[in-house]
């Protein structure tokens, strides 16, 4: 069969199917070629993020959430229960559930804006043609004006600890296990290890933490890691920094590790072992040897700061070029790259993109670090407020974290927003949409925020700035 498109996207994780959408609503003739299989074997659109990434894990959270509550916290609310059970399958087979309605939701978008979808593994051809590889091993040849190139990322994996889906798992395997593992070993505390560390805890797994680097989330600002640490801490997760796999045995069913740290050598036996030590570019087999598209020294796909190729109708975006691997940036470039194609204004702001990590207390940021400040020389002034004096917050019972403030010291202008706590994974939208108009900490100050809200934490945080905190000392 051959057919011409005005664009095919390869790829349909929240860059690809995203970028689909947008190109279909532009009016323009699109298909979509995605590989991902779901557990019945069916195609399952959506990518990582949809699969095995943002949404399963955000249901195990919010599931473990909620036993961890039932188990820790109601007490103080006069709420009890006898003896209070885990049912496994009930809490994956949730998460499959909502996995499915949202894997469906998108074929179900794309039949509403007439997409066409492929089944298969999409190569691009020179010329702007893609080879589409079924499961079955049948292939055909489908072309089109533009190519958008979305294969998203995959886990990086250790060779001393290679994935067996069984004992050494990534995050797939982490969102699938059958029972609470009694020691779960997780190398790196990133994002994933937090999170799918979390999980497990809260479920009553004893959880240990294998961290390279010697700072506790040097990605975030530096109060917010030190806050952050300090409650994990109190809930359990053991995380060690500075500490360096270097053998991973499996045995009997076990998972013998031998890590170095800065005191020398150690051992440490457990059940499962989740490697999270961050994803890598997917390519492979992706571009046929002459189509000119580049990868750099990562195996990111070489773009432009409009995720142009280079090579006449190519694009790339998502997980698989430059940036932060986050869901919400990617789909911003698709939607940006159709309305490039379509020859419309598209537009994205890497400064004001927001990191939430969905860990208890939630860790949320936009903006500059005070690091990155210091560091680039730009002068500023501090606001914070702690959620222990909010009301809402300490009626909650979740009276934990603070609201950091980074300004201006001339012109007052909202530089970074980082938090930790409640809800601040809302919370975040409100500094982005004060970033992206160029407010300042004044502007935010004159806001009226509800009352009681955990809202207001951001409002005295952006009083604080001009030491003018109505429920704190200055
Ligand atoms: P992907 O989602 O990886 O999708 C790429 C798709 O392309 C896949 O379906 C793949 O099968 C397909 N593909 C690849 N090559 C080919 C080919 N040659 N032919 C056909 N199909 C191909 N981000 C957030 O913003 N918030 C979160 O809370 C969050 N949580 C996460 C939790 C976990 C456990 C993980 C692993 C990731 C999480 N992320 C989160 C990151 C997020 O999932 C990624 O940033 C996002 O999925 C990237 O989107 P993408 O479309 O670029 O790629
Ligand atoms: P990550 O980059 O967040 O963390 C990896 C950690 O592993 C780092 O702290 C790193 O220092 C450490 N590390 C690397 N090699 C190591 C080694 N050999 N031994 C011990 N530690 C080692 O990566 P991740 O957690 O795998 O997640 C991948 C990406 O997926 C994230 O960067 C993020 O972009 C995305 N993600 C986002 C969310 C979210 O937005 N809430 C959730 C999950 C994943």
């Amino acid at each position: 069969m051959s057919d011409k498109f005005d664009v095919i996207v390869i790829g349909a994780g929240p860059a690809g199917y995203v970028a689909a959408i947008r190109a279909a609503q532009l009016g323009l003739k699109t298909a979509c070629v995605d590989a991902f299989a779901g557990k019945d074997g069916k195609q399952a659109l959506g990518g990582t993020c949809l699969n095995v990434g943002c949404i399963p894990s955000k249901a195990l959270l919010d599931s473990s959430r909620q036993f961890h509550n039932l188990t820790h916290n109601f007490a103080v609310h006069g709420i009890s229960a006898d003896n209070p059970r885990i049912d496994v399958a009930t809490f994956v087979g949730r998460k499959d559930k909502i996995v499915k309605q949202f894997t469906g939701g998108v074929s179900q978008l794309f039949k509403a804006n007439k997409i066409t979808p492929f089944f298969g593994t999409g190569k691009l051809l020179k010329g702007n043609s893609v080879e589409v590889t079924a499961p079955d091993g049948g292939k055909q040849t489908i072309s089109a004006t533009n190519v958008i190139l979305a294969s998203g990322s995959v886990p990086i994996e250790l060779p001393f600890a290679k994935f067996d889906g069984k004992n050494i798992v990534d995050n797939a395997g982490a969102l699938d296990l059958t029972e609470v593992p009694k020691r779960l070993g997780v190398i790196g505390a990133g994002v994933i290890g937090l999170e799918l560390g979390s999980v497990w805890k809260r479920l009553g797994a004893d959880v240990t933490i294998l961290e390279a680097l010697p700072d506790f989330l040097s990605v975030a600002d530096a109060d917010v890691a030190k806050i952050a640490a300090r409650e994990f801490a109190k809930q359990g997760l053991t995380i060690k920094l500075g500490a360096k796999l270097t053998k991973a045995d499996v045995k009997k069913n076990e998972v013998e590790l031998t890590y170095e740290d800065k005191d020398g050598a150690h051992q440490l036996t457990v059940d499962k072992l989740l490697v999270a030590v961050g994803r890598r570019a997917y390519t492979t087999g992706l571009l046929a040897d002459d189509t000119g598209v580049k990868l750099d020294e990562r195996g990111r796909i070489v773009v432009d700061e409009h995720n142009h190729t280079g090579v006449d109708g190519v694009w790339a975006i998502g997980d698989a070029v430059r940036g932060p691997m986050l869901a919400h940036k990617g789909s911003e470039e698709g939607v940006a790259v159709a309305e490039w194609i379509a020859g419309k204004a598209g537009h994205i702001n890497y400064d004001t993109i927001p990191w939430v990590i969905y860990t208890e207390p939630e860790i949320a940021w936009a903006g500059k670090t005070e690091k990155e400040l210091k560091d680039a020389g730009i002068p500023y002034k501090v606001g914070t407020f702690p959620f222990a004096a909010i009301g809402r917050a300490v009626a909650m019972n979740e009276a934990v974290g603070q609201v950091k403030m980074l300004a201006h010291a001339e012109t007052d202008r909202l530089l970074g927003v980082h938090m930790v706590g409640p809800g601040v994974s809302e919370l975040i939208a409100e500094a982005v949409v004060t970033m992206e108009f160029k407010g300042s900490a004044e502007d935010l100050a004159r806001i009226v925020h509800a009352h009681p809200t955990l809202s207001e934490a951001v409002h005295e945080a952006a009083l604080s700035v001009d030491k003018r905190a109505i429920h704190k000392g200055n």
